[in-house]
């Protein structure tokens, strides 16, 4: 039986280097697809992989109409990659997902229910994560607390990228510039009615993680430094209180200095201050650096990502134009 609703729906999927993933994924993922009954599209976006991954996305494309494939020009990153799918999309609901099956293709029956009910973002909460390594978790766990104390939005804990998003929200995110972006972030940030699905992540069905640490500080970085000047404020009062500190050590060596006649001893104290604020004040500059890094980023005005193909969807383009989507979409109950 079909279901009561059924939006148009456009799944993007990030790959980069999942060779041997990619059937799997795509087998399972029009399985679930195929039976709710409705227009769908998968768009493949080939972040700049170094296999057989663009091979065998062009594959796909050729075999299945409901397939589109962007080829990025090199590694832009997961996040640049899931915004060029956003901004290809076309369907009145968009969902995210990743290549590995790590968040079950089966799960966005139960997201579309919600959006039924008339949310406009619907989260994957990972009720429990297989296969993954103790560090993983542990930053994870970190990343999210971390975030959620430090930044201006609340970021639902252990949620991903794994996501469905209404039209609105998907035009909200794409009129959001940045290029510090951690989609889960910014997605909490434009506000809408929003909900969690929770789910238990699978291990990988093949190939090894493409978020080694140096990607994983990267991405923790971006969230708190583009959500919150928190950092900054940090500084601020730790200059306070160094200020404070050096006060009261300015009253002290007067009072060693007049009142005693073994003020050459006050030199110890005098180089641990030295040392003390010479740290703090390269901490400093190294924090206020990374804001003035970022607003240089921000202002070159480059492109989030540079496509070298796009494979359209051949069985076309969902019947209803954008401005009926949003109409729709705002109607539904
Ligand atoms: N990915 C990507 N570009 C990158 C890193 C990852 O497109 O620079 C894709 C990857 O192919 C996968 C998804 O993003 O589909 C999530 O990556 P991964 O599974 O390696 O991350 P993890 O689940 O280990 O956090
Ligand atoms: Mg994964």
């Amino acid at each position: 039986m079909p279901a009561p609703f059924t939006p148009s729906v456009s799944v993007v999927v990030p790959c980069l280097n999942e060779e041997d993933a990619i059937a799997e994924c795509h087998r399972r993922l029009s399985e679930v697809l195929r039976g709710l009954d409705l227009w769908y599209e998968v768009i493949y976006v080939d972040d700049g992989s170094r296999d057989l991954t663009p091979a065998k996305l062009a594959a796909l494309h050729a075999s299945d109409p409901n397939v589109a494939v962007i080829e990025l020009s090199r590694n832009f990153g997961h996040q640049p990659a899931v915004t060029a799918g956003l901004e290809a999309a076309r369907g009145e609901v968009v969902v995210i997902m990743d290549a590995d099956l790590q968040d079950p293709p089966e799960v966005i029956a139960r997201m579309l229910e919600k959006w039924a009910e008339g949310y406009e973002v619907v989260y994957g909460v990972r009720a429990s994560r297989q296969g993954e390594s103790g560090l993983k978790l542990w930053s994870a766990k970190v990343f999210y607390r971390l975030i959620n104390k430090l930044s201006d939005v609340e970021i639902p804990v252990d949620s991903g990228d794994f996501r469905l998003l209404d039209r609105k929200a998907v035009e909200a995110m794409k009129s959001m510039p940045e290029r510090h972006r951690l989609l889960r972030g910014m997605c909490s940030w434009i506000g809408f009615r929003q909900c969690g699905v929770s789910y238990a992540r699978a291990p990988r069905v093949a190939g090894a993680t493409k978020y080694p640490i140096r990607k994983m500080v990267k991405l923790a970085l971006d969230g708190i430094a583009s959500f919150s000047t928190f950092p900054l404020r940090v500084l601020a009062l730790i200059g306070v209180a160094s200020a404070v500190l050096a006060l009261l050590g300015i009253v002290y060596a007067l009072v060693v200095r007049l009142f005693t006649h073994s003020w050459v001893a006050g030199w110890t104290i005098s180089f641990i201050g030295l040392l003390f604020l010479g740290g703090l004040q390269m901490i400093s500059i190294g924090i206020v650096g990374e804001y003035v890094g970022r607003i240089y980023t921000e202002a070159k005005h480059r492109p989030l990502y540079i496509a070298r193909s796009v494979l359209y969807r051949r069985g076309g383009a969902p019947s209803h134009a954008a401005g009926e989507q949003l109409q729709s979409a705002a109607s539904r109950s």
